[in-house]
């Protein structure tokens, strides 16, 4: 079954500059933003510019210069921030939501980087 990108979707639309968007950095193919509803103290959102709809859509179909761009610009965004703990940073917790399972709000592939506090475990036992 083939990906199906909605450009009707949030991230599109900042893309498109239709709705402001607080950024951290921009690159040829990469934004990071701030995320709207912040669930930590640190909440950071990295998208690429081009068409993906999640982690692995983008892996398996963007170029070379996309994934290097993407995955260049998130060390960026984590040194930048005061994340990165080889940097000196705090840490930080990457993650991606996919599909129903994953319960992805925004069909546009985004990279979350949360911290700025203790965030615990990524799923907590009782729920595995
Ligand atoms: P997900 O559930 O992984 O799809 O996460 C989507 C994220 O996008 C949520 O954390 C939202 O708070 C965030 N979000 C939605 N609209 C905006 C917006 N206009 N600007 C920044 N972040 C947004």
């Amino acid at each position: 079954m083939a990906y199906v990108y909605d450009p009707a979707n949030i991230f599109a639309r900042i893309l498109r500059g239709e709705i402001p968007n607080d950024t951290v950095l921009e690159t040829a193919h990469t934004l990071a933003f701030r995320d709207i509803r912040p669930q930590a103290p640190l909440h950071v959102l990295v998208i690429p510019k081009g068409p993906y709809v999640t982690f692995d859509h983008f892996a398996a179909e963007a170029s070379e210069a996309e994934i290097m761009d993407f995955m260049r610009t998130s060390a960026r965004v984590c040194e930048m921030v005061g994340a990165a703990p080889g940097q000196g940073g705090g840490g930080y917790r990457a993650i991606s939501n996919a599909g129903e399972a994953g319960v992805q709000e925004v069909q546009h592939y985004h990279l979350h980087i949360l911290g700025g506090r203790m965030l615990g475990r990524m799923i907590p036992r009782e729920q595995a």
